[in-house]
């Protein structure tokens, strides 16, 4: 079968422009290796606010999503910019949220970090509390460091998230604020607004190590939706290598098609940064695995890191090619039908943001160029 699109990897970009292009009545396949940058996802879409259609394109896929100006509160007690975030985050006029905060973790969890968001709030001048909560529901999990994982405990937390808001209110004094680990509303993201209306204090999610549960919430949610508009979405697959001849992309092979050539009219390069092997760096060069495509990137190796590890780092900025289409460039030429989203882009078009924004503009815009053709 031909599409009018093949997509190379499953992300935030390679869904948004799967699921626009299979709106527009196009028909598409996906082909993904695996985990995508959702599974370690804050919930907050950084370099976005308010947008008609990007806030149309989730809620229609179920992904429930709001901004206010002002902070949201990290996984380690710091505060940062808001920007367009799921609903289970909640966004602050600013860091001073409240009077009095009860940390809430269950015991055995040591992927939720208590202490440090005790002690960020505490620079706030909140006053704050920290307690566990002993399910029995829990046990089984908790016998295995492994299995005391969030979307573990999230499967076991939602069905029984009434006896969450009983636990907590009986430790709830006078606190105005109830801090809790994003572990819920795995499968039913209104389970965090439930939690929120049955305890009497300001409930605060926060993050936790990954897997993020509301990520994998959102990537579930997205690739159910490509799907039910008709999307093809290989998952597991990886795109090998490419059947190009005179700047045109006719075919991809993937790993477990064998030698079977997936067609298609256009094709969308969206496998990520070096974290989805988007990007790869040896000790001699960064380069793009699947075309070989053209990659902006510093020739002299000591210039691609800064030492200080906590400052911006150059290799970050490092991203392939493209013309103002978005086309790839390779050998300084574009190819005719193959565009670029997402995060393996780096820094190369600044105007399309960065993180999650860039991921979600490129994949409208290169969605909608293939609309035109
Ligand atoms: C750990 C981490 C956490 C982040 N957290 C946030 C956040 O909280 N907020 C925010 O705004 N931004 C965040 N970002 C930035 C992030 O890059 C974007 O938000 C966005 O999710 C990237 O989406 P993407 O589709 O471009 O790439 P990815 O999400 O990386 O997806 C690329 C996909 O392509 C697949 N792939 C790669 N090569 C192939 C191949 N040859 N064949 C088939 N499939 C392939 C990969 O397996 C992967 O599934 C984070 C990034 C990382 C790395």
């Amino acid at each position: 079968m031909k599409y009018d699109a093949v997509i190379i990897g499953g992300g935030l970009s390679g869904l948004v422009a799967g699921i626009t292009l299979q709106k527009a009545g196009k028909s598409t396949a996906i082909i993904s290796t695996g985990q995508n940058a959702l599974y370690f996802f804050s919930g907050t879409f950084e370099s976005l606010q308010e947008d008609r259609r990007i806030q149309e394109l989730f809620t229609e896929a179920g992904v429930r999503v709001h901004y206010t100006p002002g902070v949201r509160l990290t996984p380690m007690g710091s505060f940062r910019e808001s920007a367009l975030s799921l609903e289970d985050i909640d966004l602050f006029p600013s860091a001073k949220i409240g009077r009095k905060a009860l940390i809430v973790n269950f015991l055995g969890y040591h992927d939720f970090f208590s202490s440090f968001l005790a002690e960020g709030l505490e620079k706030q001048g909140l006053q704050c509390r920290v307690r566990f909560l002993n399910l029995p529901e829990l046990e089984r999990l908790e016998q295995s460091p492994s299995e005391m994982r969030s979307v573990q405990i999230a499967r076991v937390v939602d069905p029984i998230w009434e006896k969450v808001v009983q636990e907590v209110r009986l430790l709830l004094k006078d606190e105005d604020t109830v801090v809790l680990p994003q572990v819920f509303g795995l499968q039913d993201g209104a389970v965090p607004d439930r939690i929120r209306q049955g305890i009497p204090a300001r409930v605060v999610f926060a993050g936790t190590l990954p897997p993020s549960v509301p990520g994998v919430r959102t990537q579930m949610l997205l690739k159910k939706r490509y799907q039910l508009l008709g999307g093809v979405y290989l998952m597991g697959d990886e795109v090998v290598r490419a059947h190009v001849h005179e700047g045109v992309v006719h075919s991809v092979a993937t790993r477990n098609l064998d030698n079977h050539y997936v067609e298609a009219s256009a094709f969308i390069l969206s496998t990520g940064s070096y974290f989805s092997k988007g990007l790869v760096a040896n000790p001699f060069q960064v380069y793009e695995p699947v075309f070989g495509l053209d990659v902006d990137y510093r020739e002299n190796r000591n210039e691609w890191y800064n030492p200080a590890f906590a400052e911006d780092q150059p290799y970050m900025h490092f991203g392939v090619k493209t013309d103002g289409q978005l086309r790839a460039l390779k050998d300084g030429q574009p190819l005719e039908n193959l565009y670029v989203a997402g995060s393996v882009l780096g820094d190369t078009h600044p105007e399309l943001g960065t993180a999650a924004g860039l991921a979600v503009r490129s994949a409208l815009a290169v969605a909608d160029r293939i609309m035109e053709l």
